[in-house]
């Protein structure tokens, strides 16, 4: 009889842009069991999540237009990854066995526990169970209710633009600076129109407390509003600290350039939730996509014996959605940094509502021809692998 051929089983651990596409990636290979654990049955389209709570938009999509066939979902979340076993551990107790592991958990809402009143009384919308509640919190506001994002950076920016167009009185504390990560003059378009649409923009105050029924401004200033929405920053579930792995000071997985664990060479981490270097890319579906794609990657070569290829990706800018007819499009250097270049307008709406679909599209070109995937190349990264002490220790 012939011997029989081994099979590879690989489990990737979320379901977001990076690891849905990392899953029909590993389908280069015939002989690789793919198993995708996600805590919904469907997929959240994340970056449309604020146009979700705004009621301009939906977020999510069916895994079964997504995932190439094959692949197995298990409706789950993991809870811990026992290395030595080779296993996941999953809420409801049941334990999936790996041979390789793709961390792809992402990123979650980082309301700060030690504000007084914030975990009570503000809300998030960068996760999808919050992002409902929200929606229905909103929905039952009187037309122009006061409403407070906090948050300056681009999210806050889009959520606030988002719900202005919708008729809400918004207030947009950034705690600093408006979009810091956009060049002047983008900054100044993106503030001439949250002022046309009357959104009072508190640039450089602080929100110290979060009331029901107001912020207080670190200068003491108490601002009424219906909801404050947390918009600032975002931070990533616990499941690489909580499984003894190294982390980065916020909870990525530490990882070289291969996006191997430094841990473990049978875990290698993409998208939100990797610290490649300690030195994580920019939070955004930009990366998450190509770094999903090298992810599945550095495991075809493991499984094949050869030597994974170290991350090759460059940024192209940003896109910000202002409502649903304007945006602003950044130009930037492939490291990220802007450049004072930006296309504004309907423009620039038509060219982010392309960007948000190629997110999906390119998922499920990738179920269909995995491997054909592109993305832009030759941004700069850290020479070196990460040295061999961490930055921040994993509580066990
Ligand atoms: C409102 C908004 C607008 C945005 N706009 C943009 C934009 O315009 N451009 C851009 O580039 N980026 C944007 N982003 C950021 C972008 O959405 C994220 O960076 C991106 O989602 C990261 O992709 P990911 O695959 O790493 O993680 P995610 O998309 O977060 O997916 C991770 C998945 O893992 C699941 N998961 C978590 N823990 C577990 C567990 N223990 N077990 C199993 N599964 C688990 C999660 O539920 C989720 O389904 C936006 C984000 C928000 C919230």
């Amino acid at each position: 009889m012939p011997a029989q051929a081994t099979r590879h089983r690989v489990v990737v651990v979320g379901g977001g842009y990076a690891g849905t596409l990392a899953a029909n990636r590993l389908h280069m290979r015939d002989d690789v069991d793919v198993t995708l654990v996600n805590p919904r049955p469907t997929f959240v389209d994340r970056i449309r999540l604020h146009q979700f709570v705004a009621g301009s938009g939906e977020a999510t999509a069916d895994y079964g237009s997504l995932l190439a066939a094959g692949i197995q979902l298990v409706v789950d979340s993991a809870t811990r990854i026992d290395t030595a076993a080779r296993t996941v551990r999953l809420a409801s107790g049941r334990d999936l066995g790996y041979d390789y592991l793709i961390y792809a958990v992402g990123s979650t809402a980082a309301v700060p526990a030690s504000m007084p009143g914030a975990a009570e009384n503000a809300v998030s919308m960068v996760e999808w169970e919050s992002a409902r509640r929200l929606r229905d919190t909103l929905a039952e506001l009187p037309p122009e209710a006061p409403v407070t994002v906090v948050g300056g950076g681009l999210t806050g920016i889009e959520t606030a633009a988002e719900l202005a167009e919708r008729g809400l009185r918004i207030t947009l504390v950034c705690g600093g600076m408006l979009a810091p990560s956009l060049s002047t003059s983008t900054r100044r378009s993106v503030s001439r129109w949250l002022s046309r649409h009357g959104v009072t923009v508190v640039e450089a105050a602080e929100v110290t407390e979060v009331r029901s029924d107001a912020v207080v401004l670190a200068d003491g200033d108490v601002r009424r509003c219906a909801v404050t929405i947390w918009a600032a920053g975002f931070g990533v579930p616990e499941l690489a600290a909580a499984s003894g792995l190294r982390v980065d000071e916020i909870g990525r997985l530490l990882t070289d350039e291969t996006l191997t664990s430094v841990d473990d060479d049978r875990i290698v981490a993409t998208g939100d939730a990797a610290a490649p270097s300690g030195q994580p890319l920019r939070m955004s579906c930009q990366a998450a996509g190509p770094l999903g794609a090298q992810a599945a990657d550095t495991v075809l070569s493991r499984i094949a014996g050869t030597e994974p290829a170290v991350i090759d990706f460059a940024f192209t800018g940003a896109c910000v959605s202002l409502g649903r007819r304007g945006a602003v499009r950044q130009f930037a250097r492939k490291d990220d940094t802007a450049v004072n270049v930006y296309v504004g307008g309907r423009i620039a709406a038509a060219h982010k509502e392309l960007t948000c679909k190629l997110g999906l599209f390119k998922i499920r070109r990738e179920a269909h021809r995995p491997g054909s995937v592109p993305w832009p190349k030759g941004g700069s990264r850290p020479g070196q692998p990460f040295p061999g002490g961490a930055r921040a220790e994993a509580s066990s």
